[in-house]
C-alpha cells in the first residue's frame, strides 16, 4: 500500500509547502462549501482551502487517494470505498480532470498555476463530463459558477 505523505493528526495542522492531491479533488477544494462526508473530513478540507489560500504551496497531482481522502470515513486500506467500483470511477474522473487542464499524473505545479488553469479551461460541460452524478453537485460553487 502507497504511504499517504500526510497522515491523520487530530490537530490539522502538519500540511508542508508541498502537497500531494488527487486530480479532481483539485475541482472539489474550488466548490466547497463546508458539506461533506463526517465533521473530521469537514473540518481538514477547510484547514487545507484556508492554507492553500495563505502559502505559495507546490502541488503533486495524483490519481490516487490523497491527503484528503485520509479524512475521509470511505477510505479502506487506501481504496475508495464510497460506492460499487468507486476507486476506478474516481480514478477516470481525475484522468479527465488532468487531460482537461493539461496536468501529467506525478508531476508538479505551483498551487496558483493549476487554478489559473480551472479557470481558463473547464466549461460547464466539461465539469459535468468529470463529475457525472456526483452527490455534492448541487452544494458546489464552481458547478454553480459554470452552469
Ligand atoms: S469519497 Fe473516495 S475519493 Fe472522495 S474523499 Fe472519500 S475516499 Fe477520497
Amino acid at each position: 500500500m502507497r504511504r499517504i505523505e500526510i497522515l491523520k493528526n487530530p490537530k490539522y495542522g502538519d500540511y508542508s509547502d508541498n502537497i500531494t492531491i488527487r486530480a479532481h479533488h483539485l475541482l472539489c477544494i474550488q466548490g466547497f462549501q463546508g458539506k461533506g462526508y463526517s465533521d473530521e473530513f469537514i473540518k481538514n478540507m477547510n484547514y487545507l482551502i484556508k492554507i492553500l489560500n495563505k502559502k505559495a504551496f507546490i502541488v503533486k497531482v495524483i490519481d490516487e487517494p490523497d491527503p484528503i481522502c485520509s479524512y475521509c470515513p470511505h477510505l479502506k486500506e487506501n481504496v475508495c470505498f464510497e460506492s460499487d467500483n468507486s476507486e476506478k470511477r474516481i480514478k477516470l474522473m481525475d484522468n479527465m480532470t488532468m487531460q482537461i487542464l493539461g496536468l501529467e499524473c506525478g508531476h508538479t505545479y505551483p498551487y496558483h498555476e493549476i487554478v489559473d488553469k480551472i479557470i481558463k479551461n473547464i466549461s460547464s460541460s466539461q465539469l459535468s463530463e468529470i463529475c457525472g452524478y456526483c452527490r455534492w453537485r448541487n452544494f458546489c460553487l464552481l458547478y454553480s459558477k459554470l452552469k
